[in-house]
């Protein structure tokens, strides 16, 4: 969904396994990253990669996130940068000091990476809309989401909105094998009245309507395990 010129997201988060998590989704959704594990890193990482957003656990050994977060909306350099405080369930008063602080944004642990990402992007629409755009592509697919148009080589593709959402799921991460449990869950929603041979009936439909004109085929089929978006068939 970003544009070559991706936004540089510095994530800070002393849970290596959390901070992991973190940059993984954050990749896949197109951004550039970079880490720090605490507070006095941050603020020294601010200054060597300029990031144009941060996420910022508010709970970080050396110095605090809210310290991080006041020194940087202190400084006028660094005051234009928005931040996204990471916060512990229940710490309703410490959310609202969070934005007292100049926080942009905050979100509760346990958080979900799909919220946390969409709303990453939405501060970034707000704050540096050139970083952020809402095209999707590979391998010579573009997929536009606000105009909900496909093109193939640029020649337009025609797809019903089962087999868009279906091409913007696995635009969002190339290469990656989805169960079709998983793509029941993502393209049809929660709601399984779905059979999972309606999955096969539209990922068919997506690869005949994405192959026309003698394309070479881009969905594979893994035995057993789902569908990918690949390049590369054998
Ligand atoms: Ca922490």
């Amino acid at each position: 969904m970003i544009s070559p010129t991706s936004a540089m997201i510095l994530v800070v988060e002393d849970e290596l396994a959390q901070l992991e998590l973190l940059t993984y989704n954050l990749k896949a959704a197109g951004f550039q990253t970079a880490t720090a594990g605490d507070g006095e890193e941050a603020l020294v990482l601010v200054e060597e990669v300029e990031p144009d957003l941060i996420v910022l656990d508010w709970m970080l050994p050396k110095v605090s996130g809210i310290e991080v977060c006041r020194t940087l909306k202190r400084q006028s350099q660094t005051q234009d940068i928005p931040i996204m405080m990471l916060t512990a369930r229940g710490e309703e008063a410490d959310r609202v000091r969070g934005l007292d602080t100049g926080a942009d944004d905050y979100i509760t642990k346990p958080y979900s990476l799909n919220e946390l990402v969409a709303r990453v992007r939405a501060i970034l629409r707000r704050t540096r809309p050139g970083s952020v755009s809402q095209t999707l592509s590979y391998g010579g697919i573009k997929l536009d989401l606000e105009e909900h148009k496909v093109t193939r080589e640029g020649v337009g593709v025609k797809l019903g909105p089962t087999e868009f959402r279906l091409l913007s799921t696995f635009l969002e991460r190339p290469g990656r094998v989805w169960s079709r449990e998983s793509l029941l869950d993502r393209v049809w929603g929660r709601e399984k009245d779905v059979d999972l041979r309606t999955v096969d009936v539209h990922v068919g439909r997506l690869r005949k309507a994405l192959s026309l004109n003698d394309h070479p085929d881009v969905i594979r089929t893994v035995r057993g395990a789902g569908y990918a978006l690949d390049k590369d068939e054998d």
